[in-house]
Protein backbone atom coordinates (compact mmCIF):
# COMPACT_ATOMS: atom_id res chain seq x y z
CA UNK A 1 0.00 0.00 0.00
CA UNK A 2 3.06 2.68 0.58
CA UNK A 3 4.82 1.54 -1.90
CA UNK A 4 2.74 -0.01 -4.27
CA UNK A 5 5.15 -0.63 -7.12
CA UNK A 6 9.36 -0.49 -7.83
CA UNK A 7 9.36 2.92 -8.62
CA UNK A 8 7.37 4.29 -5.36
CA UNK A 9 10.02 2.21 -3.54
CA UNK A 10 13.01 3.59 -5.78
CA UNK A 11 11.64 7.35 -4.96
CA UNK A 12 11.06 6.57 -1.49
CA UNK A 13 14.78 5.30 -1.03
CA UNK A 14 16.28 7.67 -3.30
CA UNK A 15 14.61 10.18 -1.05
CA UNK A 16 15.57 8.67 2.42
CA UNK A 17 18.93 8.52 1.60
CA UNK A 18 19.03 12.50 0.51
CA UNK A 19 17.22 13.30 3.99
CA UNK A 20 19.50 11.20 5.72
CA UNK A 21 22.82 12.73 3.88
CA UNK A 22 21.70 16.72 3.24
CA UNK A 23 18.85 17.74 4.38
CA UNK A 24 18.72 16.57 8.48
CA UNK A 25 22.24 18.43 8.92
CA UNK A 26 21.30 22.08 7.90
CA UNK A 27 17.18 21.83 9.42
CA UNK A 28 17.68 22.86 11.96
CA UNK A 29 20.02 25.94 11.23
CA UNK A 30 17.86 26.62 8.61
CA UNK A 31 14.69 26.93 10.87
CA UNK A 32 17.24 29.15 13.40
CA UNK A 33 18.16 31.53 10.58
CA UNK A 34 14.47 31.67 9.04
CA UNK A 35 16.21 31.16 5.95
CA UNK A 36 14.90 28.99 2.51
CA UNK A 37 17.78 26.23 1.47
CA UNK A 38 17.96 27.34 -2.34
CA UNK A 39 20.96 25.55 -3.09
CA UNK A 40 20.13 22.64 -1.88
CA UNK A 41 16.31 23.32 -3.10
CA UNK A 42 18.21 22.69 -6.96
CA UNK A 43 19.52 19.85 -6.07
CA UNK A 44 15.58 18.51 -5.51
CA UNK A 45 15.83 19.06 -9.59
CA UNK A 46 18.84 16.94 -10.21
CA UNK A 47 17.05 14.11 -8.20
CA UNK A 48 14.00 14.72 -11.04
CA UNK A 49 11.88 15.56 -7.63
CA UNK A 50 11.14 19.16 -9.22
CA UNK A 51 8.62 17.81 -11.60
CA UNK A 52 7.47 15.13 -10.08
CA UNK A 53 4.34 14.82 -11.41
CA UNK A 54 4.72 16.32 -14.76
CA UNK A 55 4.58 15.28 -18.03
CA UNK A 56 8.48 13.88 -18.82
CA UNK A 57 8.00 15.28 -22.38
CA UNK A 58 8.10 18.77 -20.95
CA UNK A 59 11.11 18.12 -18.14
CA UNK A 60 8.87 15.94 -15.40
CA UNK A 61 9.07 12.62 -13.67
CA UNK A 62 5.61 11.95 -15.14
CA UNK A 63 4.57 10.01 -11.07
CA UNK A 64 1.70 9.89 -9.68
CA UNK A 65 -0.30 11.20 -6.66
CA UNK A 66 1.35 8.10 -4.74
CA UNK A 67 5.04 9.43 -5.39
CA UNK A 68 3.77 13.08 -4.24
CA UNK A 69 2.82 11.20 -0.85
CA UNK A 70 5.92 9.37 -0.64
CA UNK A 71 8.09 12.64 -1.40
CA UNK A 72 6.64 14.55 1.09
CA UNK A 73 6.53 12.09 3.93
CA UNK A 74 10.01 11.47 3.34
CA UNK A 75 11.07 15.28 3.66
CA UNK A 76 8.78 16.39 6.31
CA UNK A 77 10.70 13.44 8.51
CA UNK A 78 13.66 15.50 9.08
CA UNK A 79 12.60 19.25 7.71
CA UNK A 80 8.95 20.39 7.24
CA UNK A 81 9.70 23.64 6.06
CA UNK A 82 11.76 22.57 3.07
CA UNK A 83 9.05 20.16 2.40
CA UNK A 84 6.44 22.78 2.59
CA UNK A 85 8.71 25.16 -0.30
CA UNK A 86 8.96 21.89 -2.26
CA UNK A 87 5.08 21.51 -1.86
CA UNK A 88 4.58 24.78 -3.23
CA UNK A 89 6.61 24.54 -6.10
CA UNK A 90 6.13 21.14 -7.11
CA UNK A 91 2.08 20.49 -6.37
CA UNK A 92 1.02 24.27 -6.17
CA UNK A 93 2.77 26.26 -9.41
CA UNK A 94 4.71 22.76 -11.51
CA UNK A 95 1.33 20.31 -10.94
CA UNK A 96 -1.44 22.82 -11.76
CA UNK A 97 0.61 23.80 -14.85
CA UNK A 98 0.79 20.75 -15.80
CA UNK A 99 -3.26 19.86 -15.46
CA UNK A 100 -4.31 23.32 -16.50
CA UNK A 101 -1.95 24.78 -18.98
CA UNK A 102 -1.84 24.39 -22.16
CA UNK A 103 0.41 22.06 -24.64
CA UNK A 104 2.27 26.15 -25.55
CA UNK A 105 2.57 26.76 -21.75
CA UNK A 106 3.57 23.88 -20.62
CA UNK A 107 6.37 23.97 -23.41
CA UNK A 108 6.99 27.43 -22.21
CA UNK A 109 7.22 27.05 -18.23
CA UNK A 110 7.59 23.46 -16.96
CA UNK A 111 11.45 22.71 -18.23
CA UNK A 112 12.54 26.02 -16.16
CA UNK A 113 10.79 24.57 -12.74
CA UNK A 114 11.39 21.02 -13.58
CA UNK A 115 15.08 21.52 -13.35
CA UNK A 116 15.18 24.25 -10.58
CA UNK A 117 16.26 26.73 -12.78
CA UNK A 118 13.17 28.50 -12.01
CA UNK A 119 11.34 28.45 -8.39
CA UNK A 120 7.19 28.81 -8.49
CA UNK A 121 4.95 29.60 -6.05
CA UNK A 122 0.90 30.14 -6.07
CA UNK A 123 -0.86 32.82 -5.12
CA UNK A 124 -4.37 32.79 -4.27
CA UNK A 125 -4.65 34.43 -0.62
CA UNK A 126 -4.61 37.66 0.20
CA UNK A 127 -4.09 40.10 3.36
CA UNK A 128 -8.13 39.84 3.73
CA UNK A 129 -9.33 37.16 2.14
CA UNK A 130 -8.34 33.62 2.72
CA UNK A 131 -10.80 30.86 3.58
CA UNK A 132 -13.35 32.98 1.70
CA UNK A 133 -11.96 32.86 -1.50
CA UNK A 134 -14.21 33.94 -4.00
CA UNK A 135 -14.07 37.57 -2.36
CA UNK A 136 -10.41 37.96 -3.53
CA UNK A 137 -9.99 42.00 -4.59
CA UNK A 138 -6.94 41.25 -6.67
CA UNK A 139 -8.11 42.41 -10.40
CA UNK A 140 -6.76 41.70 -13.81
CA UNK A 141 -8.11 43.96 -16.83
CA UNK A 142 -7.34 43.59 -20.48
CA UNK A 143 -6.06 46.78 -22.10
CA UNK A 144 -6.46 47.55 -25.64
CA UNK A 145 -3.24 45.80 -26.35
CA UNK A 146 -4.38 42.79 -25.33
CA UNK A 147 -2.38 42.48 -22.42
CA UNK A 148 -3.19 42.05 -19.11
CA UNK A 149 -3.42 44.43 -16.15
CA UNK A 150 -2.73 43.53 -12.74
CA UNK A 151 -3.45 45.11 -9.37
CA UNK A 152 -3.68 43.93 -5.50
CA UNK A 153 -1.68 42.35 -3.28
CA UNK A 154 -0.92 38.66 -2.21
CA UNK A 155 -0.48 37.19 1.29
CA UNK A 156 1.31 34.47 2.58
CA UNK A 157 3.10 32.75 -0.26
CA UNK A 158 5.47 30.45 0.11
CA UNK A 159 8.36 30.90 -2.41
CA UNK A 160 7.17 33.98 -3.09
CA UNK A 161 10.84 35.77 -2.28
CA UNK A 162 13.62 33.61 -2.53
CA UNK A 163 15.96 34.81 -0.56
CA UNK A 164 16.40 37.74 2.70
CA UNK A 165 17.17 40.57 -0.09
CA UNK A 166 13.71 40.40 -1.71
CA UNK A 167 13.95 38.28 -4.52
CA UNK A 168 10.87 37.30 -6.05
CA UNK A 169 9.66 33.97 -7.02
CA UNK A 170 11.08 33.24 -10.47
CA UNK A 171 7.69 32.61 -11.38
CA UNK A 172 3.62 32.80 -10.15
CA UNK A 173 0.59 31.47 -10.58
CA UNK A 174 -1.92 33.75 -9.40
CA UNK A 175 -5.76 34.07 -9.08
CA UNK A 176 -7.64 37.48 -10.05
CA UNK A 177 -10.78 38.95 -10.40
CA UNK A 178 -11.49 39.48 -14.18
CA UNK A 179 -15.49 40.47 -13.87
CA UNK A 180 -18.64 39.19 -12.88
CA UNK A 181 -20.33 35.78 -13.50
CA UNK A 182 -24.35 35.33 -13.99
CA UNK A 183 -24.98 35.05 -10.40
CA UNK A 184 -23.17 37.96 -9.56
CA UNK A 185 -20.14 36.31 -8.03
CA UNK A 186 -16.70 37.60 -8.88
CA UNK A 187 -15.25 35.63 -12.29
CA UNK A 188 -11.87 34.48 -11.42
CA UNK A 189 -9.25 33.55 -14.03
CA UNK A 190 -5.90 32.35 -13.59
CA UNK A 191 -2.38 34.43 -15.05
CA UNK A 192 0.91 33.01 -14.87
CA UNK A 193 3.60 35.81 -13.40
CA UNK A 194 7.22 36.09 -14.53
CA UNK A 195 10.42 37.60 -13.32
CA UNK A 196 10.89 41.21 -14.55
CA UNK A 197 7.22 41.89 -14.91
CA UNK A 198 6.93 45.76 -14.83
CA UNK A 199 4.74 45.97 -11.28
CA UNK A 200 5.53 42.53 -9.55
CA UNK A 201 7.68 43.14 -6.37
CA UNK A 202 8.10 41.64 -2.74
CA UNK A 203 6.02 43.26 -0.38
CA UNK A 204 7.75 41.86 2.69
CA UNK A 205 9.39 38.29 3.77
CA UNK A 206 7.39 37.54 6.85
CA UNK A 207 9.36 36.56 9.95
CA UNK A 208 8.88 35.04 13.20
CA UNK A 209 6.41 32.66 12.02
CA UNK A 210 5.91 29.80 14.90
CA UNK A 211 7.00 26.90 12.33
CA UNK A 212 8.02 26.07 9.10
CA UNK A 213 10.61 28.90 9.05
CA UNK A 214 13.01 27.23 6.57
CA UNK A 215 10.63 28.20 4.04
CA UNK A 216 10.20 31.48 3.13
CA UNK A 217 6.39 33.27 3.07
CA UNK A 218 6.34 36.57 1.46
CA UNK A 219 3.93 39.59 0.71
CA UNK A 220 3.36 39.95 -3.11
CA UNK A 221 2.67 43.25 -4.44
CA UNK A 222 1.11 43.94 -8.28
CA UNK A 223 1.15 47.07 -9.16
CA UNK A 224 -0.20 48.17 -12.83
CA UNK A 225 1.70 44.73 -13.05
CA UNK A 226 1.96 44.12 -17.23
CA UNK A 227 0.58 39.76 -18.28
CA UNK A 228 0.46 39.47 -21.99
CA UNK A 229 -2.55 37.48 -22.93
CA UNK A 230 -0.47 34.56 -23.25
CA UNK A 231 -0.53 34.21 -20.04
CA UNK A 232 -3.62 33.50 -18.93
CA UNK A 233 -4.85 29.73 -18.43
CA UNK A 234 -7.58 28.20 -19.43
CA UNK A 235 -10.41 30.36 -20.87
CA UNK A 236 -11.14 33.42 -18.60
CA UNK A 237 -13.38 32.94 -15.64
CA UNK A 238 -12.26 29.34 -15.57
CA UNK A 239 -9.84 29.49 -12.15
CA UNK A 240 -12.57 28.28 -9.88
CA UNK A 241 -11.96 24.81 -11.57
CA UNK A 242 -7.50 25.45 -11.37
CA UNK A 243 -8.39 25.86 -7.52
CA UNK A 244 -10.42 23.09 -6.33
CA UNK A 245 -8.66 20.45 -8.42
CA UNK A 246 -5.20 21.87 -7.07
CA UNK A 247 -6.58 21.94 -3.57
CA UNK A 248 -6.91 18.38 -3.34
CA UNK A 249 -3.60 17.89 -4.23
CA UNK A 250 -2.28 20.45 -1.95
CA UNK A 251 -4.37 18.36 0.85
CA UNK A 252 -3.08 15.60 0.03
CA UNK A 253 0.31 16.55 -0.01
CA UNK A 254 0.57 18.57 3.58
CA UNK A 255 -1.46 15.18 5.26
CA UNK A 256 1.66 13.36 3.66
CA UNK A 257 3.84 16.06 5.66
CA UNK A 258 1.77 15.13 9.07
CA UNK A 259 2.49 11.59 8.20
CA UNK A 260 6.66 12.52 8.23
CA UNK A 261 6.33 14.77 11.51
CA UNK A 262 3.90 11.62 13.44
CA UNK A 263 6.71 9.29 12.23
CA UNK A 264 9.42 11.05 13.27
CA UNK A 265 7.75 11.97 16.36
CA UNK A 266 7.28 8.56 17.14
CA UNK A 267 10.49 7.11 16.66
CA UNK A 268 11.90 9.93 19.49
CA UNK A 269 9.40 8.67 21.65
CA UNK A 270 9.73 5.34 21.46
CA UNK A 271 13.57 5.46 21.56
CA UNK A 272 13.67 7.67 24.44
CA UNK A 273 10.96 5.46 26.38
CA UNK A 274 14.10 2.64 26.75
CA UNK A 275 16.77 5.24 26.89
CA UNK A 276 15.62 7.71 30.38
CA UNK A 277 15.31 5.97 33.41
CA UNK A 278 13.06 6.74 36.33
CA UNK A 279 12.14 5.34 39.73
CA UNK A 280 14.86 2.48 38.73
CA UNK A 281 12.97 1.36 35.57
CA UNK A 282 12.81 2.32 31.76
CA UNK A 283 9.89 5.21 31.47
CA UNK A 284 8.30 2.80 29.13
CA UNK A 285 7.33 0.85 32.01
CA UNK A 286 4.86 3.79 33.04
CA UNK A 287 1.11 3.11 31.96
CA UNK A 288 0.92 7.03 31.27
CA UNK A 289 3.94 7.02 29.12
CA UNK A 290 2.53 3.50 27.50
CA UNK A 291 -0.44 5.49 26.30
CA UNK A 292 1.28 8.46 24.67
CA UNK A 293 3.05 5.87 22.61
CA UNK A 294 0.05 3.48 22.16
CA UNK A 295 -2.46 6.15 20.96
CA UNK A 296 0.15 8.11 18.92
CA UNK A 297 1.19 4.07 17.12
CA UNK A 298 -2.72 4.04 16.45
CA UNK A 299 -3.22 7.74 15.08
CA UNK A 300 -0.10 7.24 12.80
CA UNK A 301 -1.25 3.95 11.38
CA UNK A 302 -4.83 5.48 10.68
CA UNK A 303 -3.83 8.26 8.88
CA UNK A 304 -1.17 6.41 6.88
CA UNK A 305 -3.70 3.97 5.64
CA UNK A 306 -6.27 6.54 4.88
CA UNK A 307 -4.23 8.55 2.89
CA UNK A 308 -2.13 6.35 0.60
CA UNK A 309 -5.68 5.25 0.52
CA UNK A 310 -6.85 8.43 -0.81
CA UNK A 311 -3.84 8.65 -3.10
CA UNK A 312 -4.31 5.75 -4.39
CA UNK A 313 -7.80 6.78 -5.92
CA UNK A 314 -6.61 10.56 -6.46
CA UNK A 315 -6.32 11.10 -9.95
CA UNK A 316 -4.06 14.29 -11.21
CA UNK A 317 -6.04 15.36 -14.15
CA UNK A 318 -9.72 15.65 -12.93
CA UNK A 319 -11.23 16.55 -9.44
CA UNK A 320 -13.85 15.08 -7.51
CA UNK A 321 -11.64 13.95 -4.26
CA UNK A 322 -12.68 17.07 -2.48
CA UNK A 323 -14.40 15.00 0.22
CA UNK A 324 -11.37 12.32 1.58
CA UNK A 325 -8.96 14.98 0.50
CA UNK A 326 -10.46 17.44 3.62
CA UNK A 327 -11.08 14.33 5.04
CA UNK A 328 -7.20 13.36 5.58
CA UNK A 329 -6.30 16.60 6.12
CA UNK A 330 -8.58 17.28 9.02
CA UNK A 331 -7.81 13.46 10.54
CA UNK A 332 -3.88 13.75 10.13
CA UNK A 333 -2.93 17.54 11.15
CA UNK A 334 -4.18 17.48 14.29
CA UNK A 335 -3.24 13.54 15.02
CA UNK A 336 0.51 15.05 14.11
CA UNK A 337 0.53 18.14 16.49
CA UNK A 338 -0.61 15.68 19.14
CA UNK A 339 1.41 13.44 18.25
CA UNK A 340 4.64 15.82 18.16
CA UNK A 341 3.29 16.96 21.07
CA UNK A 342 3.42 13.75 22.81
CA UNK A 343 6.89 12.84 21.63
CA UNK A 344 7.87 15.99 23.72
CA UNK A 345 6.20 15.32 27.06
CA UNK A 346 7.33 11.48 26.61
CA UNK A 347 11.33 13.45 25.88
CA UNK A 348 10.75 16.08 29.53
CA UNK A 349 13.04 18.93 29.22
CA UNK A 350 15.00 17.28 26.24
CA UNK A 351 11.98 17.39 24.21
CA UNK A 352 11.90 21.33 24.72
CA UNK A 353 14.56 21.93 22.86
CA UNK A 354 16.41 22.09 19.75
CA UNK A 355 18.72 19.58 19.43
CA UNK A 356 16.04 16.95 19.80
CA UNK A 357 14.16 17.79 17.05
CA UNK A 358 10.29 17.07 18.32
CA UNK A 359 10.27 21.12 19.16
CA UNK A 360 10.87 22.34 15.80
CA UNK A 361 7.93 19.19 14.19
CA UNK A 362 5.53 20.51 16.82
CA UNK A 363 5.80 23.96 16.08
CA UNK A 364 5.57 23.08 12.20
CA UNK A 365 2.66 20.65 12.83
CA UNK A 366 0.54 23.40 13.43
CA UNK A 367 0.51 25.45 10.67
CA UNK A 368 -1.07 21.78 8.91
CA UNK A 369 -4.59 23.19 10.57
CA UNK A 370 -4.54 26.12 8.69
CA UNK A 371 -2.82 26.34 5.57
CA UNK A 372 -4.01 24.90 2.24
CA UNK A 373 -7.41 25.01 4.12
CA UNK A 374 -8.01 25.56 7.45
CA UNK A 375 -9.86 22.58 9.97
CA UNK A 376 -13.03 24.49 10.00
CA UNK A 377 -13.23 24.83 6.57
CA UNK A 378 -12.38 21.08 5.66
CA UNK A 379 -15.46 20.36 8.77
CA UNK A 380 -17.68 22.93 6.32
CA UNK A 381 -16.55 20.90 3.01
CA UNK A 382 -17.27 17.25 4.41
CA UNK A 383 -20.58 18.09 5.67
CA UNK A 384 -21.72 19.79 2.77
CA UNK A 385 -20.52 16.92 0.70
CA UNK A 386 -21.79 14.39 2.78
CA UNK A 387 -25.39 16.07 2.28
CA UNK A 388 -25.01 15.79 -1.33
CA UNK A 389 -23.88 12.54 -1.43
CA UNK A 390 -25.18 10.50 1.59
CA UNK A 391 -24.13 7.08 0.08
CA UNK A 392 -20.43 8.25 0.41
CA UNK A 393 -20.49 6.56 3.77
CA UNK A 394 -22.00 3.20 2.49
CA UNK A 395 -19.07 2.93 -0.03
C1 LIG B 1 3.18 29.72 6.52
C2 LIG B 1 2.03 29.90 5.57
C3 LIG B 1 2.18 29.59 4.23
C4 LIG B 1 1.14 29.81 3.32
N1 LIG B 1 1.35 29.60 1.97
C5 LIG B 1 0.41 30.01 1.06
C6 LIG B 1 0.67 29.97 -0.34
O1 LIG B 1 1.72 29.52 -0.78
N2 LIG B 1 -0.28 30.46 -1.18
C7 LIG B 1 -1.47 30.98 -0.73
O2 LIG B 1 -2.28 31.41 -1.55
N3 LIG B 1 -1.76 31.00 0.60
C8 LIG B 1 -0.84 30.54 1.51
N4 LIG B 1 -1.12 30.59 2.86
C9 LIG B 1 -2.40 31.11 3.31
C10 LIG B 1 -3.31 30.05 3.90
O3 LIG B 1 -3.81 29.21 2.89
C11 LIG B 1 -4.40 30.80 4.67
O4 LIG B 1 -3.79 31.31 5.84
C12 LIG B 1 -5.59 29.94 5.01
O5 LIG B 1 -6.31 29.61 3.85
C13 LIG B 1 -6.53 30.64 5.99
O6 LIG B 1 -6.84 31.93 5.58
P1 LIG B 1 -6.68 33.18 6.57
O7 LIG B 1 -5.35 33.07 7.22
O8 LIG B 1 -6.98 34.40 5.79
O9 LIG B 1 -7.76 32.95 7.67
P2 LIG B 1 -9.33 33.26 7.53
O10 LIG B 1 -9.88 32.63 6.31
O11 LIG B 1 -9.57 34.70 7.72
O12 LIG B 1 -9.88 32.47 8.79
C14 LIG B 1 -9.82 32.94 10.14
C15 LIG B 1 -10.61 31.97 10.99
O13 LIG B 1 -12.00 31.99 10.58
C16 LIG B 1 -12.41 30.67 10.25
N5 LIG B 1 -13.39 30.72 9.18
C17 LIG B 1 -13.36 31.40 8.00
N6 LIG B 1 -14.44 31.12 7.26
C18 LIG B 1 -15.17 30.23 7.96
C19 LIG B 1 -16.40 29.54 7.74
N7 LIG B 1 -17.12 29.71 6.61
N8 LIG B 1 -16.86 28.70 8.70
C20 LIG B 1 -16.15 28.51 9.85
N9 LIG B 1 -14.99 29.12 10.12
C21 LIG B 1 -14.51 29.97 9.19
C22 LIG B 1 -11.14 29.96 9.81
O14 LIG B 1 -11.27 28.56 9.85
C23 LIG B 1 -10.15 30.52 10.82
O15 LIG B 1 -10.29 29.83 12.03
C24 LIG B 1 -0.09 30.31 3.78
C25 LIG B 1 -0.27 30.58 5.15
C26 LIG B 1 0.76 30.42 6.03
C27 LIG B 1 0.55 30.79 7.48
Amino acid sequence: MFNPSDEHLMVREMVRNFVEEYVEPQALEYDRLERFNLDLFKQLGELGLLGLTAPEEFGGAGMDATAAVIVHEELSTSDPGFSLAYLAHSMLFVNNLAVNGSDEQKARFLPGVCSGQDIGCMAMSEPDVGTDVLGLSTTAVQNEDGDWVLNGRKMWITNGCIDDEGTPADIVWIYAKTGVDDRGRNSISTFIVEKGATGYSVGQKIMDKTGMRASNTAELVFDDCIIPAANMVGEEGSALMHMMRNLEIERLALAAMAVGISRRSLQAMNRYADERQAFGKAIRDFGQIQRHIGESWAEYRAMRAYIYDTARKMTLDSGGHRLDSDGIKLFATTAAKNIADRAMQVMGGYGYVGEYVVERLWRDAKLLEIGGGTLESHQKNITKDLARDPDAILR
